[in-house]
Protein backbone atom coordinates (compact mmCIF):
# COMPACT_ATOMS: atom_id res chain seq x y z
CA UNK A 1 0.00 0.00 0.00
CA UNK A 2 1.17 3.52 -0.76
CA UNK A 3 2.71 5.55 2.06
CA UNK A 4 0.70 8.71 2.68
CA UNK A 5 1.95 12.12 3.80
CA UNK A 6 0.65 15.62 4.23
CA UNK A 7 3.53 16.97 2.12
CA UNK A 8 6.02 15.37 -0.22
CA UNK A 9 8.96 17.46 -1.39
CA UNK A 10 10.77 16.30 -4.53
CA UNK A 11 14.45 17.25 -4.29
CA UNK A 12 16.56 17.84 -1.18
CA UNK A 13 18.66 20.82 -2.27
CA UNK A 14 18.50 24.02 -0.18
CA UNK A 15 15.00 24.80 -1.45
CA UNK A 16 13.60 21.31 -0.85
CA UNK A 17 15.25 20.34 2.42
CA UNK A 18 14.31 23.65 4.02
CA UNK A 19 10.71 23.27 2.80
CA UNK A 20 10.57 19.77 4.31
CA UNK A 21 11.95 21.00 7.65
CA UNK A 22 9.53 23.95 7.83
CA UNK A 23 6.58 21.70 6.91
CA UNK A 24 7.57 19.26 9.68
CA UNK A 25 7.99 22.12 12.17
CA UNK A 26 4.43 23.15 11.35
CA UNK A 27 3.17 19.68 12.29
CA UNK A 28 2.78 18.17 8.84
CA UNK A 29 3.77 14.57 8.11
CA UNK A 30 6.54 15.21 5.60
CA UNK A 31 8.69 13.25 3.19
CA UNK A 32 11.43 14.24 0.78
CA UNK A 33 12.34 12.31 -2.36
CA UNK A 34 16.00 12.54 -3.32
CA UNK A 35 18.03 10.55 -5.81
CA UNK A 36 21.52 12.11 -5.48
CA UNK A 37 24.43 9.71 -5.20
CA UNK A 38 28.01 10.56 -4.27
CA UNK A 39 30.83 9.32 -6.53
CA UNK A 40 31.14 6.44 -4.01
CA UNK A 41 27.51 5.48 -4.75
CA UNK A 42 26.01 6.61 -1.43
CA UNK A 43 22.76 8.56 -1.30
CA UNK A 44 23.20 12.20 -0.26
CA UNK A 45 20.95 15.09 0.66
CA UNK A 46 21.79 18.76 -0.01
CA UNK A 47 21.49 18.95 -3.80
CA UNK A 48 23.77 20.99 -6.03
CA UNK A 49 24.50 23.54 -3.33
CA UNK A 50 26.03 21.18 -0.80
CA UNK A 51 27.46 18.53 -3.10
CA UNK A 52 28.81 20.37 -6.15
CA UNK A 53 28.01 24.06 -5.71
CA UNK A 54 28.12 26.71 -3.01
CA UNK A 55 29.77 24.70 -0.24
CA UNK A 56 32.62 22.89 -2.04
CA UNK A 57 33.39 25.97 -4.15
CA UNK A 58 33.74 28.13 -1.04
CA UNK A 59 35.96 25.51 0.64
CA UNK A 60 38.34 25.60 -2.33
CA UNK A 61 38.11 29.36 -2.45
CA UNK A 62 39.37 29.61 1.13
CA UNK A 63 42.22 27.14 0.53
CA UNK A 64 43.35 28.96 -2.60
CA UNK A 65 43.10 32.35 -0.86
CA UNK A 66 45.23 31.06 2.00
CA UNK A 67 47.81 29.87 -0.50
CA UNK A 68 47.82 33.27 -2.16
CA UNK A 69 48.12 35.02 1.20
CA UNK A 70 51.15 32.93 2.10
CA UNK A 71 52.84 33.25 -1.27
CA UNK A 72 52.02 36.85 -2.15
CA UNK A 73 50.45 38.81 0.68
CA UNK A 74 52.19 37.99 3.95
CA UNK A 75 55.41 39.70 2.98
CA UNK A 76 54.07 43.23 3.53
CA UNK A 77 53.20 42.20 7.11
CA UNK A 78 56.83 41.25 7.70
CA UNK A 79 56.11 37.55 7.51
CA UNK A 80 58.35 35.64 5.15
CA UNK A 81 57.56 32.10 4.21
CA UNK A 82 59.70 29.97 2.01
CA UNK A 83 58.93 26.69 0.33
CA UNK A 84 55.13 27.04 0.48
CA UNK A 85 53.58 24.13 -1.41
CA UNK A 86 50.08 23.27 -2.48
CA UNK A 87 48.87 19.74 -1.80
CA UNK A 88 45.79 19.50 -4.03
CA UNK A 89 44.79 16.05 -2.74
CA UNK A 90 44.71 17.37 0.83
CA UNK A 91 42.79 20.48 -0.20
CA UNK A 92 40.22 18.22 -1.93
CA UNK A 93 40.00 15.91 1.09
CA UNK A 94 39.24 18.94 3.28
CA UNK A 95 36.55 20.06 0.82
CA UNK A 96 35.00 16.58 0.77
CA UNK A 97 35.00 16.42 4.57
CA UNK A 98 33.11 19.74 4.72
CA UNK A 99 30.59 18.50 2.15
CA UNK A 100 30.10 15.21 4.05
CA UNK A 101 29.65 17.06 7.34
CA UNK A 102 27.00 19.32 5.80
CA UNK A 103 25.08 16.59 3.95
CA UNK A 104 25.12 14.31 7.01
CA UNK A 105 23.89 17.33 8.97
CA UNK A 106 20.76 17.40 6.83
CA UNK A 107 20.22 13.67 7.43
CA UNK A 108 20.37 14.46 11.15
CA UNK A 109 17.86 17.33 10.72
CA UNK A 110 15.52 15.02 8.79
CA UNK A 111 15.65 12.46 11.61
CA UNK A 112 15.20 15.15 14.26
CA UNK A 113 12.13 16.52 12.50
CA UNK A 114 10.67 13.11 11.61
CA UNK A 115 11.01 13.65 7.85
CA UNK A 116 11.02 10.48 5.74
CA UNK A 117 13.75 10.37 3.10
CA UNK A 118 12.31 8.48 0.14
CA UNK A 119 15.49 7.40 -1.64
CA UNK A 120 15.22 7.46 -5.40
CA UNK A 121 13.87 9.38 -8.36
CA UNK A 122 10.40 10.89 -7.95
CA UNK A 123 7.86 10.97 -10.79
CA UNK A 124 4.39 12.47 -10.61
CA UNK A 125 2.05 9.74 -11.82
CA UNK A 126 -1.48 10.85 -11.00
CA UNK A 127 -4.06 11.63 -8.35
CA UNK A 128 -6.04 9.50 -5.91
CA UNK A 129 -8.47 10.17 -3.06
CA UNK A 130 -5.41 10.72 -0.82
CA UNK A 131 -3.92 13.38 -3.07
CA UNK A 132 -1.07 13.42 -5.59
CA UNK A 133 0.69 10.16 -6.34
CA UNK A 134 4.44 9.97 -6.76
CA UNK A 135 6.39 6.97 -7.89
CA UNK A 136 9.78 6.65 -6.21
CA UNK A 137 12.34 4.54 -8.04
CA UNK A 138 15.48 3.80 -6.05
CA UNK A 139 17.77 0.79 -6.08
CA UNK A 140 14.89 -1.62 -5.34
CA UNK A 141 11.42 -1.93 -6.90
CA UNK A 142 9.49 1.30 -7.48
CA UNK A 143 7.14 2.38 -4.70
CA UNK A 144 4.26 4.83 -4.66
CA UNK A 145 3.77 7.58 -2.10
CA UNK A 146 0.83 9.97 -1.82
CA UNK A 147 0.43 13.43 -0.36
CA UNK A 148 -2.14 16.20 -0.12
CA UNK A 149 0.48 18.72 -1.22
CA UNK A 150 3.61 18.39 -3.33
CA UNK A 151 6.55 20.78 -3.43
CA UNK A 152 8.78 20.40 -6.47
CA UNK A 153 12.36 21.47 -5.77
CA UNK A 154 14.26 19.58 -8.44
CA UNK A 155 16.82 22.34 -9.01
CA UNK A 156 19.02 22.79 -12.03
CA UNK A 157 21.93 21.29 -13.90
CA UNK A 158 24.79 22.76 -15.91
CA UNK A 159 23.93 23.85 -19.43
CA UNK A 160 26.20 22.16 -21.95
CA UNK A 161 27.00 23.36 -25.45
CA UNK A 162 26.47 21.34 -28.63
CA UNK A 163 29.73 19.84 -29.92
CA UNK A 164 31.47 20.25 -26.55
CA UNK A 165 31.04 16.93 -24.72
CA UNK A 166 31.60 17.24 -20.99
CA UNK A 167 33.43 14.20 -19.55
CA UNK A 168 34.31 15.94 -16.26
CA UNK A 169 37.93 14.88 -16.77
CA UNK A 170 39.26 17.12 -19.55
CA UNK A 171 36.16 19.13 -20.38
CA UNK A 172 34.31 19.88 -17.18
CA UNK A 173 31.24 21.58 -15.83
CA UNK A 174 31.04 22.60 -12.16
CA UNK A 175 31.23 18.96 -11.05
CA UNK A 176 34.63 18.26 -12.61
CA UNK A 177 36.00 21.77 -12.02
CA UNK A 178 35.58 21.25 -8.26
CA UNK A 179 37.51 17.99 -8.32
CA UNK A 180 40.73 18.49 -10.34
CA UNK A 181 43.49 16.19 -9.09
CA UNK A 182 46.20 18.73 -9.85
CA UNK A 183 46.47 22.37 -10.80
CA UNK A 184 46.13 22.60 -14.58
CA UNK A 185 48.93 24.61 -16.16
CA UNK A 186 46.59 26.21 -18.68
CA UNK A 187 42.89 26.40 -17.84
CA UNK A 188 40.31 27.49 -20.40
CA UNK A 189 36.86 28.60 -19.26
CA UNK A 190 33.86 29.16 -21.53
CA UNK A 191 31.63 31.78 -19.87
CA UNK A 192 32.88 34.63 -17.68
CA UNK A 193 29.83 34.49 -15.39
CA UNK A 194 29.61 33.67 -11.71
CA UNK A 195 30.93 30.08 -11.84
CA UNK A 196 33.62 30.89 -14.40
CA UNK A 197 34.92 33.79 -12.32
CA UNK A 198 34.74 31.98 -8.97
CA UNK A 199 36.32 28.71 -10.10
CA UNK A 200 38.66 30.39 -12.59
CA UNK A 201 39.94 32.52 -9.68
CA UNK A 202 40.44 29.45 -7.45
CA UNK A 203 42.69 27.74 -10.01
CA UNK A 204 44.46 30.98 -10.91
CA UNK A 205 45.41 31.54 -7.28
CA UNK A 206 46.88 28.06 -7.22
CA UNK A 207 49.01 28.83 -10.25
CA UNK A 208 46.96 28.06 -13.38
CA UNK A 209 47.13 30.41 -16.33
CA UNK A 210 43.43 31.11 -16.89
CA UNK A 211 41.81 32.24 -20.16
CA UNK A 212 38.07 32.93 -20.18
CA UNK A 213 36.01 33.14 -23.36
CA UNK A 214 32.83 35.16 -22.91
CA UNK A 215 30.20 35.46 -25.64
CA UNK A 216 28.86 38.85 -24.56
CA UNK A 217 30.70 42.06 -25.44
CA UNK A 218 30.21 43.36 -21.87
CA UNK A 219 31.68 42.07 -18.63
CA UNK A 220 29.33 41.15 -15.75
CA UNK A 221 26.36 42.84 -17.34
CA UNK A 222 24.04 42.11 -14.39
CA UNK A 223 26.19 44.06 -11.93
CA UNK A 224 26.26 47.84 -11.52
CA UNK A 225 28.50 49.24 -14.26
CA UNK A 226 30.88 50.94 -11.85
CA UNK A 227 31.37 47.65 -10.02
CA UNK A 228 31.92 45.62 -13.18
CA UNK A 229 34.42 48.22 -14.42
CA UNK A 230 36.36 48.08 -11.14
CA UNK A 231 36.24 44.27 -11.12
CA UNK A 232 37.46 44.12 -14.72
CA UNK A 233 40.43 46.28 -13.83
CA UNK A 234 41.38 44.08 -10.86
CA UNK A 235 40.75 40.70 -12.48
CA UNK A 236 42.45 41.40 -15.80
CA UNK A 237 45.13 43.66 -14.31
CA UNK A 238 46.79 42.56 -11.10
CA UNK A 239 45.21 39.10 -11.16
CA UNK A 240 46.07 38.43 -14.80
CA UNK A 241 42.86 36.63 -15.71
CA UNK A 242 42.82 36.70 -19.50
CA UNK A 243 39.14 37.44 -20.27
CA UNK A 244 38.16 37.65 -23.94
CA UNK A 245 34.81 39.35 -24.46
CA UNK A 246 32.66 38.87 -27.55
CA UNK A 247 34.15 35.41 -28.20
CA UNK A 248 32.18 33.13 -30.51
CA UNK A 249 33.10 29.54 -29.81
CA UNK A 250 33.75 27.29 -32.82
CA UNK A 251 35.23 23.81 -32.94
CA UNK A 252 36.45 22.21 -29.72
CA UNK A 253 38.81 19.23 -29.86
CA UNK A 254 39.80 17.24 -26.82
CA UNK A 255 42.72 14.84 -26.97
CA UNK A 256 45.19 13.21 -24.61
CA UNK A 257 47.33 16.35 -24.47
CA UNK A 258 44.47 18.72 -23.68
CA UNK A 259 41.86 20.78 -25.47
CA UNK A 260 41.93 23.11 -28.45
CA UNK A 261 39.17 25.69 -28.67
CA UNK A 262 38.70 27.60 -31.90
CA UNK A 263 36.92 30.89 -31.45
CA UNK A 264 36.29 34.15 -33.21
CA UNK A 265 36.82 37.56 -31.64
CA UNK A 266 36.40 40.87 -33.48
CA UNK A 267 35.98 38.89 -36.71
CA UNK A 268 39.35 37.18 -36.29
CA UNK A 269 39.71 33.42 -35.94
CA UNK A 270 41.74 32.44 -32.87
CA UNK A 271 42.72 29.29 -31.04
CA UNK A 272 43.10 28.51 -27.36
CA UNK A 273 45.18 25.55 -26.23
CA UNK A 274 44.55 24.41 -22.66
CA UNK A 275 45.01 21.38 -20.41
CA UNK A 276 41.47 21.52 -19.04
CA UNK A 277 38.37 23.33 -20.20
CA UNK A 278 35.52 24.40 -17.93
CA UNK A 279 32.13 25.07 -19.51
CA UNK A 280 30.17 27.50 -17.30
CA UNK A 281 27.49 29.01 -19.53
CA UNK A 282 24.52 28.98 -17.16
CA UNK A 283 22.24 26.34 -15.71
CA UNK A 284 18.98 24.80 -16.88
CA UNK A 285 15.98 23.78 -14.76
CA UNK A 286 15.77 20.10 -13.95
CA UNK A 287 12.47 18.45 -14.88
CA UNK A 288 13.88 15.23 -16.34
CA UNK A 289 11.56 12.32 -15.63
CA UNK A 290 9.44 14.42 -13.30
CA UNK A 291 6.23 13.30 -14.99
CA UNK A 292 4.92 16.82 -15.60
CA UNK A 293 3.09 15.49 -18.66
CA UNK A 294 1.39 12.75 -16.59
CA UNK A 295 -0.48 15.30 -14.51
CA UNK A 296 -0.63 18.35 -16.82
CA UNK A 297 1.92 20.45 -14.91
CA UNK A 298 2.72 23.57 -16.93
CA UNK A 299 6.34 24.19 -17.94
CA UNK A 300 7.32 27.41 -19.74
CA UNK A 301 9.24 27.75 -23.00
CA UNK A 302 12.58 27.92 -21.15
CA UNK A 303 11.89 24.73 -19.20
CA UNK A 304 10.98 26.32 -15.84
CA UNK A 305 7.87 25.17 -13.97
CA UNK A 306 5.33 27.99 -14.25
CA UNK A 307 4.45 29.48 -10.87
CA UNK A 308 2.83 32.61 -9.46
CA UNK A 309 4.36 34.95 -6.87
CA UNK A 310 3.57 32.38 -4.17
CA UNK A 311 5.18 29.49 -6.07
CA UNK A 312 1.80 27.92 -6.88
CA UNK A 313 1.82 25.89 -10.10
CA UNK A 314 -1.21 25.54 -12.38
CA UNK A 315 -2.25 22.45 -10.36
CA UNK A 316 -4.02 22.61 -7.01
CA UNK A 317 -1.63 21.90 -4.12
CA UNK A 318 1.44 21.47 -6.32
CA UNK A 319 4.06 24.12 -5.65
CA UNK A 320 7.51 24.60 -7.18
CA UNK A 321 10.48 26.43 -5.67
CA UNK A 322 14.20 27.14 -6.12
CA UNK A 323 16.19 26.87 -9.34
CA UNK A 324 13.38 25.04 -11.16
CA UNK A 325 11.26 28.23 -11.18
CA UNK A 326 11.75 31.86 -12.30
CA UNK A 327 14.00 34.24 -10.40
CA UNK A 328 17.68 34.13 -9.54
CA UNK A 329 19.29 30.70 -9.23
CA UNK A 330 20.52 31.28 -5.69
CA UNK A 331 20.40 28.93 -2.71
CA UNK A 332 19.01 31.55 -0.31
CA UNK A 333 16.22 32.48 -2.73
CA UNK A 334 15.15 28.81 -2.90
CA UNK A 335 15.36 28.43 0.89
CA UNK A 336 13.04 31.38 1.50
CA UNK A 337 10.59 30.06 -1.10
CA UNK A 338 10.68 26.72 0.76
CA UNK A 339 9.71 28.40 4.03
CA UNK A 340 7.00 30.45 2.31
CA UNK A 341 5.38 27.47 0.60
CA UNK A 342 5.40 25.28 3.74
CA UNK A 343 3.72 28.12 5.65
CA UNK A 344 1.14 28.66 2.89
CA UNK A 345 0.27 24.94 2.92
CA UNK A 346 -0.18 25.22 6.70
CA UNK A 347 -2.69 28.01 6.09
CA UNK A 348 -0.41 30.87 7.13
CA UNK A 349 0.30 34.09 5.25
CA UNK A 350 3.79 34.23 3.75
CA UNK A 351 5.71 35.84 0.93
CA UNK A 352 9.23 36.28 -0.49
CA UNK A 353 10.42 39.68 -1.64
CA UNK A 354 12.43 38.98 -4.80
CA UNK A 355 13.48 42.67 -4.85
CA UNK A 356 15.71 42.32 -1.80
CA UNK A 357 17.58 39.14 -2.63
CA UNK A 358 21.31 39.71 -2.22
CA UNK A 359 23.71 38.62 -4.96
CA UNK A 360 27.27 37.70 -4.11
CA UNK A 361 30.09 36.72 -6.43
CA UNK A 362 32.81 35.08 -4.37
CA UNK A 363 35.81 36.38 -6.23
CA UNK A 364 38.62 38.21 -4.50
CA UNK A 365 37.58 40.92 -3.82
CA UNK A 366 33.97 39.80 -3.51
CA UNK A 367 31.16 41.53 -5.36
CA UNK A 368 27.77 41.89 -3.70
CA UNK A 369 24.64 43.82 -4.41
CA UNK A 370 20.98 44.16 -3.61
CA UNK A 371 18.30 46.06 -5.47
CA UNK A 372 18.61 48.15 -8.59
CA UNK A 373 21.75 49.07 -10.54
CA UNK A 374 22.35 52.64 -11.68
CA UNK A 375 21.77 51.62 -15.31
CA UNK A 376 18.39 50.06 -14.39
CA UNK A 377 17.29 53.25 -12.62
CA UNK A 378 18.29 55.30 -15.68
CA UNK A 379 16.38 52.97 -18.00
CA UNK A 380 13.27 53.13 -15.77
CA UNK A 381 13.56 56.90 -15.51
CA UNK A 382 13.59 56.73 -11.69
CA UNK A 383 15.14 59.89 -10.20
CA UNK A 384 17.97 58.92 -7.87
CA UNK A 385 20.99 60.19 -5.96
CA UNK A 386 24.18 58.15 -5.68
CA UNK A 387 26.75 58.07 -2.89
CA UNK A 388 30.03 56.21 -3.22
CA UNK A 389 32.89 55.71 -0.78
CA UNK A 390 36.16 53.79 -1.26
CA UNK A 391 37.81 51.29 1.10
CA UNK A 392 41.24 52.84 0.39
CA UNK A 393 40.92 55.28 3.29
CA UNK A 394 39.18 52.98 5.77
CA UNK A 395 41.41 52.16 8.74
CA UNK A 396 40.25 48.55 9.10
CA UNK A 397 40.69 47.87 5.39
CA UNK A 398 44.19 49.35 5.53
CA UNK A 399 45.05 47.17 8.52
CA UNK A 400 43.79 44.12 6.64
CA UNK A 401 45.65 45.13 3.48
CA UNK A 402 42.33 44.78 1.62
CA UNK A 403 41.66 48.28 0.36
CA UNK A 404 40.33 47.52 -3.11
CA UNK A 405 36.78 48.51 -3.95
CA UNK A 406 33.98 50.72 -2.71
CA UNK A 407 30.37 50.89 -1.55
CA UNK A 408 27.86 52.64 -3.76
CA UNK A 409 24.40 53.49 -2.50
CA UNK A 410 21.51 54.54 -4.73
CA UNK A 411 18.53 56.30 -3.17
CA UNK A 412 15.35 57.81 -4.60
CA UNK A 413 15.94 61.50 -5.32
CA UNK A 414 12.65 62.56 -3.71
CA UNK A 415 11.83 60.02 -1.00
CA UNK A 416 15.46 59.05 -0.20
CA UNK A 417 14.41 55.36 -0.02
CA UNK A 418 17.40 53.11 -0.68
CA UNK A 419 16.96 51.50 -4.11
CA UNK A 420 20.23 49.63 -4.46
CA UNK A 421 23.56 49.00 -2.74
CA UNK A 422 26.64 47.73 -4.58
CA UNK A 423 29.83 46.61 -2.90
CA UNK A 424 33.17 45.41 -4.14
CA UNK A 425 35.42 44.37 -1.26
CA UNK A 426 36.95 41.25 0.29
CA UNK A 427 34.09 41.05 2.81
CA UNK A 428 31.25 42.22 0.56
CA UNK A 429 29.25 39.03 1.26
CA UNK A 430 28.98 39.98 4.93
CA UNK A 431 28.62 43.75 4.45
CA UNK A 432 25.66 43.41 2.08
CA UNK A 433 23.47 42.04 4.92
CA UNK A 434 23.07 45.52 6.42
CA UNK A 435 21.85 46.85 3.07
CA UNK A 436 19.37 43.96 2.72
CA UNK A 437 17.90 44.67 6.16
CA UNK A 438 17.71 48.38 5.36
CA UNK A 439 15.92 47.77 2.07
CA UNK A 440 13.54 45.19 3.52
CA UNK A 441 12.55 47.81 6.12
CA UNK A 442 12.37 50.40 3.31
CA UNK A 443 14.98 52.57 5.00
CA UNK A 444 16.25 55.86 3.60
CA UNK A 445 19.92 56.64 3.04
CA UNK A 446 19.54 59.08 5.94
CA UNK A 447 18.58 56.19 8.25
CA UNK A 448 21.91 54.47 7.54
CA UNK A 449 23.71 57.80 7.76
CA UNK A 450 22.33 58.32 11.29
CA UNK A 451 23.05 54.79 12.58
CA UNK A 452 26.24 54.36 14.66
CA UNK A 453 28.73 52.04 12.95
CA UNK A 454 31.59 50.50 14.92
CA UNK A 455 35.06 51.95 14.46
CA UNK A 456 37.29 50.77 12.97
CA UNK A 457 35.21 48.49 10.78
CA UNK A 458 34.51 47.97 7.11
CA UNK A 459 30.86 48.80 7.77
CA UNK A 460 31.92 52.44 8.17
CA UNK A 461 32.30 52.53 4.39
CA UNK A 462 28.60 51.74 3.98
CA UNK A 463 27.90 54.50 6.50
CA UNK A 464 30.04 56.95 4.51
CA UNK A 465 28.39 55.91 1.22
CA UNK A 466 25.01 56.73 2.82
CA UNK A 467 26.34 60.12 3.91
CA UNK A 468 27.74 60.64 0.41
CA UNK A 469 24.21 60.33 -1.04
CA UNK A 470 23.60 63.71 0.61
CA UNK A 471 27.07 64.97 -0.31
CA UNK A 472 28.23 64.92 3.28
CA UNK A 473 30.74 62.06 3.57
CA UNK A 474 32.92 62.93 6.55
CA UNK A 475 36.23 61.30 5.77
CA UNK A 476 36.62 62.42 2.18
P1 LIG B 1 19.40 21.88 -6.22
O1 LIG B 1 20.38 22.28 -5.21
O2 LIG B 1 19.87 21.70 -7.62
O3 LIG B 1 18.77 20.51 -5.70
C1 LIG B 1 17.83 19.80 -6.43
C2 LIG B 1 17.84 18.37 -5.93
O4 LIG B 1 16.74 17.69 -6.52
C3 LIG B 1 19.08 17.57 -6.31
O5 LIG B 1 19.62 17.00 -5.17
C4 LIG B 1 18.57 16.52 -7.28
O6 LIG B 1 19.26 15.27 -7.14
C5 LIG B 1 17.13 16.37 -6.83
N1 LIG B 1 16.23 15.89 -7.87
C6 LIG B 1 16.01 16.42 -9.10
N2 LIG B 1 15.02 15.77 -9.72
C7 LIG B 1 14.61 14.80 -8.88
C8 LIG B 1 13.60 13.80 -8.95
N3 LIG B 1 12.76 13.73 -9.99
N4 LIG B 1 13.48 12.94 -7.91
C9 LIG B 1 14.29 13.03 -6.82
N5 LIG B 1 15.24 13.97 -6.69
C10 LIG B 1 15.39 14.84 -7.71
N6 LIG B 1 24.11 29.85 -4.89
C11 LIG B 1 24.28 30.72 -3.88
O7 LIG B 1 23.28 31.28 -3.39
N7 LIG B 1 25.51 31.00 -3.37
C12 LIG B 1 26.63 30.42 -3.88
O8 LIG B 1 27.73 30.69 -3.42
C13 LIG B 1 26.49 29.51 -4.94
N8 LIG B 1 27.56 28.89 -5.46
C14 LIG B 1 27.40 27.98 -6.46
C15 LIG B 1 28.53 27.38 -6.99
C16 LIG B 1 28.41 26.46 -8.01
C17 LIG B 1 29.64 25.81 -8.57
C18 LIG B 1 27.11 26.12 -8.50
C19 LIG B 1 26.94 25.09 -9.57
C20 LIG B 1 25.99 26.72 -7.98
C21 LIG B 1 26.12 27.66 -6.96
N9 LIG B 1 25.02 28.31 -6.42
C22 LIG B 1 25.19 29.23 -5.42
C23 LIG B 1 23.65 28.06 -6.90
C24 LIG B 1 22.95 27.07 -5.93
O9 LIG B 1 23.71 25.89 -5.86
C25 LIG B 1 21.56 26.79 -6.42
O10 LIG B 1 20.84 28.00 -6.58
C26 LIG B 1 20.81 25.92 -5.42
O11 LIG B 1 21.49 24.71 -5.21
C27 LIG B 1 19.40 25.65 -5.90
O12 LIG B 1 18.74 24.91 -4.93
P2 LIG B 1 17.54 23.93 -5.31
O13 LIG B 1 17.17 23.27 -4.04
O14 LIG B 1 16.53 24.66 -6.08
O15 LIG B 1 18.17 22.85 -6.31
P1 LIG C 1 26.06 32.77 -15.46
O1 LIG C 1 24.77 33.06 -16.10
O2 LIG C 1 26.46 33.49 -14.25
O3 LIG C 1 27.24 33.00 -16.51
C1 LIG C 1 27.29 32.34 -17.75
C2 LIG C 1 28.14 33.18 -18.68
O4 LIG C 1 28.37 32.43 -19.85
C3 LIG C 1 27.45 34.47 -19.11
O5 LIG C 1 28.32 35.55 -18.95
C4 LIG C 1 27.09 34.21 -20.57
O6 LIG C 1 27.07 35.37 -21.34
C5 LIG C 1 28.19 33.26 -20.97
N1 LIG C 1 27.86 32.42 -22.11
C6 LIG C 1 26.67 31.85 -22.40
N2 LIG C 1 26.76 31.12 -23.54
C7 LIG C 1 28.05 31.24 -23.96
C8 LIG C 1 28.76 30.72 -25.07
N3 LIG C 1 28.18 29.94 -25.96
N4 LIG C 1 30.06 31.07 -25.21
C9 LIG C 1 30.67 31.87 -24.30
N5 LIG C 1 30.04 32.40 -23.22
C10 LIG C 1 28.74 32.07 -23.05
O7 LIG C 1 26.07 31.19 -15.24
P2 LIG C 1 27.09 30.25 -14.47
O8 LIG C 1 28.35 30.95 -14.19
O9 LIG C 1 27.10 28.98 -15.23
O10 LIG C 1 26.33 30.01 -13.12
C11 LIG C 1 24.99 29.51 -13.13
C12 LIG C 1 24.19 30.07 -12.02
O11 LIG C 1 24.57 29.45 -10.79
C13 LIG C 1 24.40 31.55 -11.79
O12 LIG C 1 23.61 32.33 -12.62
C14 LIG C 1 24.00 31.71 -10.36
O13 LIG C 1 22.62 31.86 -10.31
C15 LIG C 1 24.40 30.38 -9.75
N6 LIG C 1 25.67 30.56 -9.01
C16 LIG C 1 25.69 31.46 -8.00
C17 LIG C 1 26.86 31.66 -7.31
C18 LIG C 1 26.87 32.67 -6.21
O14 LIG C 1 25.80 33.03 -5.74
N7 LIG C 1 28.01 33.12 -5.74
C19 LIG C 1 28.01 30.99 -7.65
C20 LIG C 1 27.96 30.11 -8.71
C21 LIG C 1 26.77 29.89 -9.37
Amino acid sequence: MAQTFDVIVIGAGPAGYIAAIRAAQLGMKSACVESWKTPQGEGALGGTCLNVGCIPSKALLESSENYERVTRKFESHGISVSGAKMDVARMMARKEAIVAKMTKGIEYLFKKNGIAWLRGHGTLIGKSANGWQIEVKGDGPAETAEAKAVIIATGSKARHLPGIPVDNETICDNVGALAFKEVPKRLGVIGAGVIGLELGSVWRRLGAQVTMLEALPVFLGAADESVSKAAWKIFTGRQQLDIRLGAQIGKVDAGKKGVTVEFEQDGKGQRLECDKLVVAVGRVPNTDGLGAENVGLKIDARGFIEVDAHCRSNLHNIFAIGDVVRGPMLAHKGEEEGVMVAELIAGQKAHVNLDTIPWVIYTSPEIAWVGRTEQQLKEEGTPYRAGQFPFTINGRALGQDETEGFVKMLAHAKTDEILGVHIINTHASELIAEAVVAMEFRACSEDIARIVHAHPSLSEVLHEAALAVDNRALNM
